[in-house]
């Protein structure tokens, strides 16, 4: 019996993760802006939810400010969002099961699920 909904099959969490991924870059964005008018141009394209226009841009530009960690971040953020849309989304690169809902509300961009990250930390 499969006991588990792959994120793939089912719209609403695909939505909602492709929803917590793009909190996510927008949180790094905010990270980068500095003057007010980066903080306006994020507050118009948060306030509007399906801007496909120029405002995209900026925050790109916002995000390619960042460095170190933060840059690292961004990255895995872009990747699991490739993922989700690929339909390749929650399944854990150790172990090719199934990563918990609860540890992808967490860090949306997790790529493995907390039994190899515990596994991982152990072998540092
Ligand atoms: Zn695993």
């Amino acid at each position: 019996m499969k006991s588990w909904t792959s994120i793939a099959d089912n719209r609403l969490l695909v939505d909602e993760f492709r929803q917590r991924l793009a909190a996510a870059r927008l949180r790094l964005a905010r990270l980068a802006a500095i003057t007010d008018a980066d903080l306006e141009t994020l507050a118009v394209r948060e306030s509007r939810e399906a801007a496909e226009d120029a405002a995209v841009g900026t925050v790109g530009d916002l995000l390619a400010r960042l460095q170190g960690q933060e840059r690292l971040e961004l990255e895995e953020i872009e990747a699991a969002q490739e993922r989700l849309e690929a339909g390749e989304y929650g399944v854990c690169e150790g172990c090719q099961k199934p990563i918990s809902l609860g540890r992808l509300r967490t860090a949306p961009a997790a790529r493995i699920c907390t039994l190899c990250h515990v596994k991982a930390e152990a072998l540092e």
